[in-house]
């Protein structure tokens, strides 16, 4: 049903109603196969919805807020009315919004997202830089450790320390003159699968850095130390976090969601990989209970950010 203001009338299907705090949920407002939506629950009872999928794609955004005016218990889940609530706090740019026309009800997922990514350019520069990370790894080229050593030090991270100290970590992004691609690990791990590549586009394009389906619908995550069941996980938001997380220790297995918007379907998937998820951490809010929002980036200290993973300097060698 249609009302005024943009505002929705809508079902939410949810395994369970707390008190306060998120409950991942499927978005009832695109068509949406997995939960890639949290409602926010005060007092039993829902009062925000945040979508993580293509409703946040729509707003070129990295999630979709909208309030709940009104709710009704129903048969496993609720009726509620929902109207979205323009930009918050995220950093994204919503290049399309202001000439989007809202959404009509019951439109499906593939017409809801906007063009923001020129595919075919998108596949260009994944192919050259696939080419040049294989060329890399069988050796043919060498990448420049200048260029490793200042973005490491920009990120408080110790390259020849970290060659010291760490030997052996699944390295991080490597550095091509178009992109980034990043070494990732598919979460459960998937025995067989080929190696994919993720990019982060330079400057001027990183509100579009992670192009639509370019996780073939996956959950990728960059994990410096591999996946290990029953270990305890610290979810992060960027490969550089998990990283520096590896070099000052090797207590909590660091896991780097691809992007902020991939932070709640990360710690779902290691949880259901058996990895005991302890903390997580993004720049901005996320629909992720017990999710701290500190940019990693802005902790200078180790002592402190060893603090936030909840370990002393003490423990670390
Ligand atoms: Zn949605």
């Amino acid at each position: 049903m249609s009302l005024p203001g943009g505002e929705r009338d809508v079902f939410v299907e949810t395994s369970r109603s707390p008190e306060s705090g998120f409950v991942s949920c499927r978005c009832p407002i695109h068509a949406d196969q997995t939960p890639s939506a949290s409602l926010l629950f005060r007092e039993g009872r829902p009062v925000a919805m945040f979508c993580f999928g293509a409703c946040a794609a729509r707003r070129g955004a990295r999630f979709a807020r909208f309030r709940v005016l009104r709710a009704d218990p129903a048969e496993g889940g609720w009726n509620i009315r929902v109207a979205p609530e323009s930009a918050g706090p995220e950093r994204a740019k919503t290049v399309h919004r202001k000439s989007k026309k809202p959404a009509p009800p019951n439109s499906d997922q593939q017409q809801e997202v906007p063009s923001l990514v020129i595919q075919e350019a998108v596949e260009r520069m994944k192919a050259e830089a696939v080419a040049r990370l294989e060329a890399f790894r069988a050796g043919k080229c060498r990448e420049t450790p200048e260029a490793w050593r200042m973005w490491l030090r920009i990120k408080r991270i110790d390259l020849e320390r970290l060659e010291r100290e760490r030997p052996g970590l699944e390295f991080p992004p490597i550095f091509l003159d178009l992109a980034i691609a990043f070494p990732l690990t598919p979460i459960p791990p998937e025995p067989g699968l080929p190696a994919r590549y993720h990019l982060r586009f330079h400057a001027g394009l990183k509100a579009i850095n992670y192009p639509p389906d370019s996780s073939q619908g996956k959950i990728w995550a960059y994990a410096p130390r591999g996946f290990r069941p029953g270990s305890p996980v610290v979810v992060v938001e960027a490969p550089q976090h998990a990283l520096r997380i590896a070099l000052l220790t090797d207590r909590v297995l660091p896991l780097a969601a691809m992007g902020i918007g991939n932070v709640p379907r990360l710690v779902q998937a290691a949880s259901e990989a058996g990895g005991a998820v302890v903390r997580v951490f993004a720049d901005d809010p996320v629909a992720v209970p017990g999710a701290v929002g500190v940019d990693l980036d802005e902790v200078a200290s180790d002592e402190r950010l060893l603090r936030l993973l909840g370990l002393s300097r003490g423990v670390v060698s």
